[in-house]
């Protein structure tokens, strides 16, 4: 949990700032906020930093991939391409929009593919939701070129790859829209939040009145405003986006620290020949807050991972985990829901329970995750080595 790390006097001091002169609503409220604007900062640098038009803080990721598909025009009856490994939020989004989820393979990039995507691409498919999956890219330019080709929206979740560039280009900057979360979990957190960024201003003046209720955000003059379209809430409140705007601006920081630790690491386990690295379309761009290997065997994946996670070395091993992997997304397969969705009334609808993904099952079966973080000591990056030549020695 990098981001927690190195919660300090600035996070403080951002979040007292709300508390002694300004407005915890984000928006309106001029003349008694002193100046005080959190979201609207953190807004304006998150953008800069991409080098997006735009940006919309919400008040969690799950939110920002909502908004997106809201924002965009994605709803009832449509398709959307999505992976079988994910934090489930996108897919969950996917069907609360009405749309309906459609999986693609993951290849050893741990991303959808463009052919991947190809495959499954029907007349109803609207967009792709691709997740740039724990901590660096996927395929990207060969993904805009197959969304380009059949004229589908692209959307980028980046909520495990913040930070992360394909060849000098912020990741959630390549398609219409791209969708970030501040959680507890994630790099730079804000206890919950969540953006988007686009560049395109229709998407933009879209996302902002639908996140909350409608309202146009012209002037100050909230509720006297005529609504353009029934939206929700989705806002932030400005004492997270204090939290976040203060974590916001430690990332590069974040992630020099966890690009220094990993090379340690990875360069250490170079030396053991039944370890495969995730291939990483632009190394440099790597967001670095997972190290991923790959073992020849499902079974040698699984007592690796228990190994390490004996000797106290934080790993992940996804295959068996009950949100990031669809194996068992038993909710989903037996479509248990709280109340109708829109994927239940097609003609014929996604069975989930047959649907067979062979290759992201090997895949995922054989991965392998360390959890990298910001203040790991040089010693303790040792002791983390000789742990591994214990267990694969
Ligand atoms: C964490 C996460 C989300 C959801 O973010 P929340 O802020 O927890 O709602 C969405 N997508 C991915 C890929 C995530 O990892």
């Amino acid at each position: 949990m990098p981001g927690t790390e190195i919660f300090g006097k600035e996070e403080k001091e951002q979040v007292m700032e709300v508390l002694d002169k300004g407005v915890l609503f984000r928006y309106n409220h001029d003349k008694e906020r002193n100046g005080i604007w959190k979201a609207k900062d953190f807004e304006k640098e998150f953008a800069e930093y991409h080098g997006a038009k735009h940006c919309h803080m919400v008040a969690s990721g799950t939110a920002a991939d909502c908004l997106s598909l809201a924002a965009v025009g994605v709803g009832a009856g449509d398709e959307v391409i999505v992976p079988p490994f994910t934090f489930i939020a996108p897919i969950e989004a996917v069907v609360n929009c009405g749309a309906v989820p459609v999986f693609a393979e993951v290849d050893e990039t741990l991303c959808m593919t463009a052919e991947s995507i190809e495959a499954v691409i029907t007349p109803k498919t609207k967009a792709v939701l691709l997740v740039h999956m724990v901590g660096a890219m996927a395929q990207i330019d060969e993904i805009v070129e197959v969304c380009k080709k059949h004229n589908i929206i692209l959307i980028e979740d980046a909520a495990q790859s913040l930070g992360g560039s394909y060849k000098g280009k912020m990741l959630g900057t390549f398609g219409k829209i791209g969708c970030f979360s501040f959680d507890f979990f994630k790099l730079v957190t804000a206890g919950e939040g969540g953006a988007i960024i686009t560049n395109d201003d229709d998407v933009y003046e879209t996302a902002h009145t639908y996140s909350d209720h409608g309202h146009s955000h012209q002037g100050d003059n909230r509720g006297a405003e005529e609504h353009a379209i029934l939206g929700t809430n989705y806002r932030i409140s400005e004492l997270h986006a204090a939290v976040g705007l203060a974590q916001f601006r430690k990332l590069d920081y974040m992630l020099e620290r966890l690009r220094a630790n990993k090379k340690v690491l990875k360069d250490y386990l170079k030396k053991f020949p039944q370890i495969t690295f995730r291939p990483l379309p632009d190394e440099d761009g790597d967001s670095a807050t997972v190290l991923n290997f790959f073992l020849p065997t499902q079974k040698e994946a699984e007592s690796v991972a228990a190994a390490l996670a004996a000797d106290g070395v934080a790993s992940a091993y996804w295959y068996n985990n009950n949100y990031h992997f669809i194996k068992n997304w038993d909710h989903l397969k037996e479509c248990r829901v709280a109340a109708p969705v829109g994927m239940q009334f097609l003609d014929k609808p996604q069975d989930y329970k047959t649907l067979e993904l062979p290759q992201s099952y090997d895949i995922i079966g054989r991965l392998v995750s360390i959890n990298m973080k910001i203040t790991t000591s040089p010693e303790e990056l040792q002791t983390i080595c000789k742990t591994f030549d214990k267990v694969l020695g």
